[in-house]
Protein backbone atom coordinates (compact mmCIF):
# COMPACT_ATOMS: atom_id res chain seq x y z
CA UNK A 1 0.00 0.00 0.00
CA UNK A 2 1.36 3.51 -0.30
CA UNK A 3 1.61 6.30 2.01
CA UNK A 4 -1.60 7.84 0.84
CA UNK A 5 -3.38 4.55 1.37
CA UNK A 6 -2.06 4.01 4.93
CA UNK A 7 -2.96 7.42 5.95
CA UNK A 8 -6.40 6.97 4.53
CA UNK A 9 -7.36 4.02 6.30
CA UNK A 10 -6.11 5.10 9.73
CA UNK A 11 -8.24 8.48 9.05
CA UNK A 12 -10.55 5.85 8.34
CA UNK A 13 -10.23 4.55 11.94
CA UNK A 14 -10.02 7.92 13.85
CA UNK A 15 -12.93 9.21 12.19
CA UNK A 16 -15.38 8.23 14.81
CA UNK A 17 -13.45 9.95 17.65
CA UNK A 18 -11.85 13.48 18.34
CA UNK A 19 -8.44 12.65 17.51
CA UNK A 20 -5.35 13.70 15.70
CA UNK A 21 -3.03 12.20 13.56
CA UNK A 22 0.94 12.64 14.25
CA UNK A 23 2.90 11.34 11.35
CA UNK A 24 5.99 9.77 12.64
CA UNK A 25 8.63 10.00 10.72
CA UNK A 26 12.13 9.80 12.15
CA UNK A 27 14.46 8.29 9.94
CA UNK A 28 12.30 8.60 7.14
CA UNK A 29 13.52 10.83 4.17
CA UNK A 30 12.04 13.96 3.00
CA UNK A 31 10.64 12.71 -0.34
CA UNK A 32 8.44 10.42 2.10
CA UNK A 33 7.52 13.31 4.27
CA UNK A 34 6.06 15.08 0.98
CA UNK A 35 4.04 12.22 0.16
CA UNK A 36 2.05 12.37 3.58
CA UNK A 37 2.12 15.96 3.03
CA UNK A 38 0.32 16.39 -0.48
CA UNK A 39 -2.38 14.11 1.15
CA UNK A 40 -3.00 16.74 3.61
CA UNK A 41 -1.13 15.51 6.97
CA UNK A 42 0.60 19.12 8.33
CA UNK A 43 1.56 17.52 11.89
CA UNK A 44 4.76 15.27 12.10
CA UNK A 45 6.87 13.78 14.71
CA UNK A 46 10.29 13.68 15.07
CA UNK A 47 12.77 11.81 17.99
CA UNK A 48 15.94 13.78 16.98
CA UNK A 49 16.55 17.21 17.41
CA UNK A 50 19.18 17.26 14.53
CA UNK A 51 17.15 15.86 12.24
CA UNK A 52 13.74 17.51 12.49
CA UNK A 53 15.68 20.58 12.54
CA UNK A 54 17.13 19.72 9.01
CA UNK A 55 13.75 18.68 7.80
CA UNK A 56 12.21 22.01 9.42
CA UNK A 57 14.43 23.95 7.30
CA UNK A 58 14.03 21.99 4.14
CA UNK A 59 10.06 21.55 4.30
CA UNK A 60 7.06 23.90 3.85
CA UNK A 61 6.43 26.24 7.07
CA UNK A 62 2.87 25.02 7.44
CA UNK A 63 4.09 21.84 8.92
CA UNK A 64 3.80 21.50 12.66
CA UNK A 65 6.46 19.51 14.18
CA UNK A 66 6.56 17.42 17.33
CA UNK A 67 9.29 16.35 19.18
CA UNK A 68 7.99 13.11 20.48
CA UNK A 69 11.31 11.66 21.78
CA UNK A 70 13.69 12.25 24.62
CA UNK A 71 15.21 15.62 24.50
CA UNK A 72 18.27 16.41 26.19
CA UNK A 73 18.19 20.03 27.66
CA UNK A 74 21.49 21.11 26.05
CA UNK A 75 19.75 20.93 22.63
CA UNK A 76 16.41 22.46 23.81
CA UNK A 77 17.32 25.85 22.39
CA UNK A 78 17.70 24.24 18.64
CA UNK A 79 13.92 23.59 18.46
CA UNK A 80 12.14 26.38 20.80
CA UNK A 81 12.27 28.94 18.09
CA UNK A 82 10.02 26.66 15.98
CA UNK A 83 8.69 23.28 17.71
CA UNK A 84 5.06 22.63 18.01
CA UNK A 85 4.66 20.70 20.72
CA UNK A 86 7.30 19.05 22.93
CA UNK A 87 5.53 15.36 23.83
CA UNK A 88 8.11 14.21 26.72
CA UNK A 89 8.74 16.30 29.42
CA UNK A 90 9.82 14.21 32.31
CA UNK A 91 11.94 16.58 34.48
CA UNK A 92 11.41 20.15 36.36
CA UNK A 93 14.76 20.80 35.03
CA UNK A 94 13.91 19.96 31.57
CA UNK A 95 10.95 22.38 31.89
CA UNK A 96 13.04 25.08 33.31
CA UNK A 97 15.67 24.94 30.11
CA UNK A 98 12.28 25.02 27.98
CA UNK A 99 11.58 28.32 29.86
CA UNK A 100 14.64 29.56 29.89
CA UNK A 101 15.31 29.00 26.12
CA UNK A 102 11.67 30.37 25.01
CA UNK A 103 12.05 33.73 26.88
CA UNK A 104 14.80 34.34 24.27
CA UNK A 105 12.70 33.93 21.95
CA UNK A 106 10.01 35.26 23.23
CA UNK A 107 7.44 32.10 22.36
CA UNK A 108 5.16 30.30 24.63
CA UNK A 109 5.94 26.43 24.31
CA UNK A 110 3.49 23.91 24.80
CA UNK A 111 4.55 20.87 26.52
CA UNK A 112 3.14 17.21 27.48
CA UNK A 113 4.34 15.38 30.47
CA UNK A 114 5.58 11.66 29.58
CA UNK A 115 4.02 9.51 32.26
CA UNK A 116 5.90 6.05 33.01
CA UNK A 117 2.80 3.57 32.66
CA UNK A 118 4.37 0.72 30.77
CA UNK A 119 5.06 -2.20 33.14
CA UNK A 120 8.46 -2.48 31.08
CA UNK A 121 11.69 -0.81 32.80
CA UNK A 122 12.34 2.14 31.16
CA UNK A 123 14.08 5.60 32.20
CA UNK A 124 11.63 7.99 31.29
CA UNK A 125 8.35 9.28 32.07
CA UNK A 126 7.05 10.28 35.53
CA UNK A 127 5.25 9.10 38.75
CA UNK A 128 1.70 9.99 39.56
CA UNK A 129 3.74 12.01 42.67
CA UNK A 130 6.37 13.05 40.63
CA UNK A 131 3.88 14.63 38.25
CA UNK A 132 1.69 16.51 41.00
CA UNK A 133 5.14 17.75 42.36
CA UNK A 134 5.77 19.66 38.88
CA UNK A 135 2.09 20.87 38.58
CA UNK A 136 1.92 22.30 42.16
CA UNK A 137 5.62 23.40 41.86
CA UNK A 138 7.13 26.55 41.96
CA UNK A 139 9.09 26.72 39.03
CA UNK A 140 5.61 25.91 36.65
CA UNK A 141 4.06 28.63 38.66
CA UNK A 142 6.38 31.15 38.16
CA UNK A 143 6.60 29.83 34.38
CA UNK A 144 5.98 32.44 31.69
CA UNK A 145 7.15 30.34 28.22
CA UNK A 146 5.57 27.72 28.42
CA UNK A 147 1.81 25.70 28.69
CA UNK A 148 1.25 22.36 29.80
CA UNK A 149 -1.32 20.60 27.37
CA UNK A 150 -1.47 17.30 28.65
CA UNK A 151 -0.10 14.06 29.21
CA UNK A 152 1.74 11.65 27.02
CA UNK A 153 2.73 8.30 27.99
CA UNK A 154 3.74 4.94 25.71
CA UNK A 155 2.29 1.34 27.10
CA UNK A 156 4.16 -1.77 27.29
CA UNK A 157 5.45 -3.42 24.03
CA UNK A 158 3.45 -6.28 24.37
CA UNK A 159 0.82 -8.45 22.55
CA UNK A 160 -1.43 -8.53 25.64
CA UNK A 161 -4.30 -6.22 24.81
CA UNK A 162 -5.85 -6.43 28.17
CA UNK A 163 -2.28 -5.13 29.79
CA UNK A 164 -2.55 -2.30 27.45
CA UNK A 165 -5.82 -0.94 27.63
CA UNK A 166 -5.26 -1.13 31.34
CA UNK A 167 -2.17 0.81 30.89
CA UNK A 168 -4.18 3.52 28.62
CA UNK A 169 -6.69 3.33 31.00
CA UNK A 170 -4.42 4.46 34.22
CA UNK A 171 -3.10 7.28 32.17
CA UNK A 172 -6.69 8.41 31.22
CA UNK A 173 -7.66 8.46 34.57
CA UNK A 174 -4.23 10.57 35.82
CA UNK A 175 -5.69 13.09 33.20
CA UNK A 176 -9.06 13.50 34.23
CA UNK A 177 -7.85 14.04 37.89
CA UNK A 178 -4.95 16.70 36.95
CA UNK A 179 -7.95 18.61 34.51
CA UNK A 180 -10.88 18.53 37.40
CA UNK A 181 -8.16 20.02 39.77
CA UNK A 182 -9.19 23.66 39.65
CA UNK A 183 -5.68 24.60 42.03
CA UNK A 184 -3.18 24.52 39.58
CA UNK A 185 -1.71 27.67 37.05
CA UNK A 186 -3.79 28.97 34.02
CA UNK A 187 -0.82 27.65 31.26
CA UNK A 188 -1.76 24.14 32.96
CA UNK A 189 -4.51 22.77 30.74
CA UNK A 190 -5.53 19.23 30.08
CA UNK A 191 -6.48 19.25 26.29
CA UNK A 192 -4.11 16.38 25.00
CA UNK A 193 -3.46 13.14 25.85
CA UNK A 194 -0.85 11.92 23.42
CA UNK A 195 -0.97 8.10 23.54
CA UNK A 196 -1.25 5.21 20.67
CA UNK A 197 1.46 4.17 18.19
CA UNK A 198 1.12 1.66 15.29
CA UNK A 199 0.64 -1.48 17.35
CA UNK A 200 -1.98 0.07 19.68
CA UNK A 201 -3.81 3.02 18.50
CA UNK A 202 -7.24 1.04 18.01
CA UNK A 203 -6.96 0.31 21.95
CA UNK A 204 -5.65 3.89 22.61
CA UNK A 205 -8.54 5.66 20.93
CA UNK A 206 -11.12 3.57 22.63
CA UNK A 207 -9.31 4.71 25.66
CA UNK A 208 -9.48 8.80 25.18
CA UNK A 209 -6.50 9.41 22.86
CA UNK A 210 -6.80 12.85 21.44
CA UNK A 211 -3.47 12.38 19.64
CA UNK A 212 -1.74 9.19 18.06
CA UNK A 213 1.83 9.01 16.98
CA UNK A 214 1.62 6.18 14.22
CA UNK A 215 4.68 5.65 12.20
CA UNK A 216 5.54 2.45 10.81
CA UNK A 217 1.85 1.65 9.50
CA UNK A 218 2.09 5.24 7.54
CA UNK A 219 5.52 5.05 6.02
CA UNK A 220 6.90 1.30 6.75
CA UNK A 221 9.36 -0.41 8.79
CA UNK A 222 12.19 1.96 9.65
CA UNK A 223 15.82 0.88 9.03
CA UNK A 224 18.10 1.60 11.86
CA UNK A 225 22.19 1.61 10.45
C1 LIG B 1 8.83 5.88 17.06
C2 LIG B 1 7.81 6.37 18.00
C3 LIG B 1 6.43 6.26 17.69
C4 LIG B 1 5.91 5.60 16.45
O1 LIG B 1 6.05 4.21 16.53
P1 LIG B 1 5.39 3.24 15.42
O2 LIG B 1 5.32 1.94 16.12
O3 LIG B 1 6.35 3.23 14.27
O4 LIG B 1 4.08 3.78 15.04
C5 LIG B 1 5.53 6.79 18.62
N1 LIG B 1 5.93 7.38 19.76
C6 LIG B 1 7.23 7.51 20.07
C7 LIG B 1 7.60 8.17 21.35
C8 LIG B 1 8.21 7.00 19.21
O5 LIG B 1 9.50 7.12 19.56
Amino acid sequence: MSIAENIKSIQADIAPYRCQLVAVSKTKPKELLMEAYETGIRDFGENKVQEMTDKYEALPKDIRWHMIGHLQRNKVKYIVPFVHLIHAVDSVRLLKEIEKQAAKVDRKVNCLLQMHIAEEESKFGLSEEELMDILHGDMLAGAQHVNIIGLMGMATFTENDQQVRREFKSLKKIFDKVKSDTSLPSHVKMEELSMGMSGDYQLALEEGSTMLRVGTTIFGKRNYK
